[in-house]
């Protein structure tokens, strides 16, 4: 039953050879063709997947100039200069499936972990001492050592603690499983629920999945239906790129995916994540074969951006300082910082066996300090799932351009409050310097009145005072 086999939805809407034949025609696309949708994008419309494909064909390097600029544009004009930190908490490694690109996988020897309720109160500890207020709960999938129980049990437990810097928002990247599990989920107050397509092409996803509950090509790519189903709103996509050697094909699936859920649930993803493939031990190194290049890479980021410029877009610890610096200002509002991805790995009494390698294993402090010096304010906000701007109510927020009035204000809220909680004299002195000097950028007077006194307020000690 675990292998999900035969089992194939109502709506194949991801096709392999219409999305080859479409990359195919679309490089027919005139410079006019291309100035039309870069028009389109310029004015926040977001882009259908026909338009999507003849970007990514273009080669010409000045159309290419133009979505680098776009992209920033929609990112600054949407979200305002913030980006909103978050890290990942590992749970358990154990795992059945065989994902010859993961560390996980469940050829590779070694000692398998997953945190006892203590253990997952002492790694919140230490990540609410490094200021974070936003998790990305990670566990592999095993439903005897890891069963949606135990993934229940460690949400109640970190949103019950009691502590001072509580972590406010818990988001889940687990295995695709069923709508009843999924509204056990819902029910338990999650987040977003994440989880990456790893490759969008059926024949690459069967070699690179040959066996496990995950080998099923449909029942992964139609988890955020049954998630949607079970009332969760807000879910998040991606694909490793690195794992198919068309990453052009793989922007084709993401998109076709998003118009899928659009059409069938009114929404689409809340976020996109754009992992790269990293090395990982005990793994196949011939999974890492297609991995994207940087230039490549930064063109895709910018694409997505253009297509969907309400959706939050990701980029992890899987990437280097400078590459995360080049793709903040083409698009990705959402990064970790201090990033562990082994079980246990925050209080590492024991180094256990991580997931792959980061790219990025800066503290969360220097990550802060750095997107400071960056003129980027970072922001532990969490207040839209806790105002009820899920789902289509986020979007209708973030499309009537009003996301950045309440994106700024709450990111220069809760900045104070790292600030005040975490900070030395000298960094609440840098922050209040940012705070200055980002305030006027808040519009609306009556909101930046209200956001001063709120900051006085953070100061003089009351917290979690949010728009
Ligand atoms: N086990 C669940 C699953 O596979 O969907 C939950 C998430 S898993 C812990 C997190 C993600 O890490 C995977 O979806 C995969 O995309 C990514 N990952 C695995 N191996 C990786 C590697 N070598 N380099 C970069 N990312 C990797
Ligand atoms: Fe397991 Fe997920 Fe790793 Fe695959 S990617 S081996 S399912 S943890």
């Amino acid at each position: 039953m675990l292998n999900h086999d035969g089992f194939v939805p109502e709506e194949e809407f991801i096709n392999g050879d219409y999305i080859r034949e479409t990359l195919e025609k679309s490089k027919a696309a005139s410079d006019e063709e291309i100035e039309r949708i870069l028009d389109k994008a310029d004015r926040f419309e977001g882009l259908t997947h026909l338009e999507v494909a003849a970007l990514l064909t273009n080669e010409n390097p000045v159309h290419l100039e133009r979505i680098f600029q776009i992209a920033g544009k929609i990112k600054e004009h949407i979200y305002g200069d913030r980006i909103v930190m978050f890290a990942p908490l590992y749970l358990s490694d154990y795992c059945i499936n065989g994902c010859t690109y993961c560390g996980f996988n469940c050829h590779h020897k070694y000692n398998r972990k997953k945190l006892t309720m203590d253990e997952v109160r002492e790694e919140v500890r230490i990540l609410e001492k490094m200021g974070h207020k936003r998790l990305a709960l990670e566990a592999g999938e095993d439903p005897v050592n890891c069963p949606i129980e135990y993934i229940l049990d460690c949400i109640k437990t970190i949103y019950d603690m009691k502590t001072d810097g509580e972590i406010r928002r818990v988001n889940v990247n687990i295995a695709s499983t069923s709508v009843e599990e999924f509204r056990m989920l819902k029910e338990a107050g999650i987040g977003t629920y994440i989880l990456f397509q790893e490759t969008y092409c059926k024949e690459t996803y069967e070699k690179m999945h040959p066996h496990g509950p995950k080998s099923n090509y449909w029942y992964h790519t139609t988890a955020f239906d049954r998630a949607m189903e079970a009332g969760i709103d807000d879910v998040g996509g991606g694909v490793l790129y690195g794992l198919h050697d068309d990453p052009n094909f793989e922007v084709m699936g993401l998109m076709l995916h998003n118009e899928h859920l659009e059409k069938k649930f009114g929404v689409g993803f809340h976020t996109i994540s754009s992992p790269r493939i990293r090395p990982a031990e005990g793994t196949d190194p011939t999974a890492m074969d297609h991995g994207v290049d940087d230039e490549k890479f930064k063109k895709l980021v910018a694409i997505v951006r253009l297509a969907v410029p309400f959706t939050g877009m990701i980029i992890s610890t899987r990437e280097t300082m400078e590459m995360r610096k080049e793709l903040i200002k083409i698009g990705i509002s959402q990064i970790s910082g201090g990033s562990s991805v082994d079980v246990g790995g925050y209080s590492a009494r024991e180094r256990n066996e991580p997931q792959f390698i980061l790219s990025d294993s800066r503290t969360n402090e220097d990550v802060v300090d750095w997107l400071m010096e960056e003129d980027v304010v970072p922001s532990f906000c969490t207040a839209c799932y806790r105002s009820g701007r899920t789902g289509d109510r986020f979007m209708s927020l973030a499309k009537s351009g009003n996301i950045k009035n309440v994106c700024l204000p709450n990111a220069l809220m809760t900045l104070t409050e790292y600030a005040c909680d975490y900070g030395s004299d000298e960094f609440k002195r840098k922050v209040d310097r940012l705070v200055a000097s980002k305030l006027p950028k808040i519009d609306n007077e009556k909101v930046r009145t209200l956001v001063a006194g709120n900051i006085e307020k953070i100061k003089g000690g009351e917290r979690d005072l949010f728009l």
